[in-house]
């Protein structure tokens, strides 16, 4: 039988192949986690950073049997490859080699799937050529993906390699939240859309708010608020996406740690004309100068609120902004559901800071919302609702766990599951 992840346990033939390695592969970085998935525990996990420096280094930590304390390698790690292969022999040093029989698959976690990819998509050459024609409008991300997938294969080339898609729960936004009201040819011809980001937490996280409502999926209305150093919200009706703030690429919606979300796109040709500053220093300084870093120079949510606590001007004016946005955007897709039944909270902020949720909640009492005090001051790392007795919308808690969605995902594709 086999069930979905997160609903119970998979259950799998003890000989066959039962183990999945997820990588997530960005420009700089390769992380790493190894699951078994007949009880969806990690076994080891890894992350290898400053790929191409001197001061590379990978930090690898078995967790199977008890684990083990973290182990680390520094010194210059040159590329992706090696990379990879300095992962896999840690891996092979805790007895977890990728050349074990038990692997069934390698899951990759793919920024842009674009709107061909609806779906986990086992990968062939001609899906690798696909998710590379993308690379023009994910071109921060796309490409080391790419180089990822190529690693792995060239490392287990006969073992199945699979692609997860951050776009993939968003493909179905009907076409009135995924277009721009901008000249329709000239967005078509350049794949101009909203395609949304973050999917694979959004998904991970509507479906365990269902199981902690312990309501069908089909039935549930949410607004889901993945707060992290990046942050998207989705309007989820049915267990479909039907909005989602990110858009064209993760720059729109949200105030978020280092990216300025949504502003008039005539900011950008102002500055071209005003201060003459070219197209990349105006995508550096809103990707990466902007949001609450800045405006208050911090983009940690710890650091911001201590500094509030002790009276900091610009940390408080930098949260204000922070929360009347999210508001907005709670606001919106209340209106765009017609009903909601719970508004979620997850990722680092959304998960750990109780004064984030309580301030984006609070005044929120004519649309059925309310935080009580003491249940979101509640420290937990399991899903959990914060909204008294009362209120007529759930607020929840739920952590996200995009590696778990990914290797199940993975699995379900390519595992051989015992019927
Ligand atoms: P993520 O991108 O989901 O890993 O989230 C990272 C962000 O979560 C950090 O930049 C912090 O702003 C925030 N964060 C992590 N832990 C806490 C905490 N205990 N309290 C408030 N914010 C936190």
């Amino acid at each position: 039988m086999t069930t979905p992840i997160g609903e119970g346990t998979t259950t799998v033939a003890p000989e066959l192949p039962h183990r999945v390695l997820v990588l997530n592969s960005g420009s700089s970085s390769v992380k790493y986690q190894l699951l078994d998935m007949r009880d969806r525990s990690r076994l080891a996990v890894g992350l290898v950073e400053r790929i191409g420096e001197e001061t590379s280094r990978l930090t690898h930590t078995l967790l199977e049997g008890g684990g083990a304390e973290p182990r680390e390698r520094t010194g210059r790690i040159a590329d992706h490859e090696e990379a990879l292969k300095a992962a896999a022999e840690e891996l092979a040093a805790d007895g977890l080699g990728l050349d074990s029989p038990e692997l069934a698959a390698i899951g990759h976690r793919v920024v842009h799937g674009g709107l061909r990819f609806t779906e986990p998509t086992v990968i062939t050459d001609e899906v690798l050529a696909e998710i590379e024609r993308l690379v023009p409008v994910a071109p921060l991300h796309n490409p080391a993906n790419i180089t990822g997938i190529r690693t792995a294969q060239a490392l287990r080339p006969d073992l199945p390699q699979v692609a997860v898609f951050d776009t993939a729960f968003h493909t179905t936004m009907p076409e009135s939240a995924a277009r721009y009201a901008i000249d329709i040819e000239t967005a078509d011809a350049h794949r101009i859309r909203r395609y949304g980001f973050h999917g694979t937490s959004h998904a991970y996280v509507s479906r365990r708010t269902a199981e902690l409502l312990g309501r069908p999926r089909e039935e549930l209305s949410l607004v889901v608020l993945h707060l992290g150093n990046g942050a998207s919200a989705s309007a989820v009706a049915g267990g479909r996406c039907v909005d989602t703030s990110m858009g064209l690429t993760p720059l729109e919606g949200l105030v978020m740690g280092t990216r300025s979300g949504d502003i008039d796109p005539a900011v950008t040709f102002h500055l071209m004309r005003v201060a003459g500053m070219s197209a990349d220093e105006i995508d550096v300084l809103l990707n990466k100068k902007s949001g609450l870093v800045g405006l208050c120079g911090d983009n940690d949510m710890r650091e911001i609120r201590r500094r509030v606590d002790e009276g900091d001007e610009r940390a408080a004016l930098a949260f204000d902004i922070y929360i009347h946005r999210l508001k907005k955007y709670i606001g919106a897709y209340s209106a765009v559901l017609g009903r909601v039944d719970a508004v979620v909270f997850t990722a680092g902020v959304g998960e750990n800071s109780a004064p984030v949720r309580e301030a984006a909640i609070a005044g929120l009492e004519e649309l059925g919302l309310a935080v009580d005090a003491d249940l979101n001051a509640v420290r937990s790392g399991e899903p959990r609702l914060i909204s008294p007795n009362y209120a007529r919308v759930a607020v929840a808690v739920v952590p996200t766990d995009e590696e778990l969605e990914i290797a199940g995902q993975t699995f379900a594709l390519v595992g051989q599951v015992d019927n």
